[in-house]
């Protein structure tokens, strides 16, 4: 979990630790290049989601 909602350095994969072409929309570009990282970027956004539905929904 150490990794999992802090993004430290938005201009670097959290993954591989690749440097970005711009924060956010970039990553985006990063993840149609690597399919490993948008791979592990589906399980995190997941559990992520699957955090903030648990959350709210009581
Ligand atoms: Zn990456």
């Amino acid at each position: 979990m150490a990794t999992s909602e802090s993004w430290s350095d938005p201009e670097r994969c959290p993954f591989c630790g690749a440097r970005l072409a711009s924060p956010g929309a970039g990553f985006v570009d990063h993840t149609a290049e690597s399919p490993d990282c948008e791979a592990k970027f589906e399980t995190w956004r997941d559990r992520i989601s699957d955090d903030v539905t648990g959350g709210w929904s009581g």
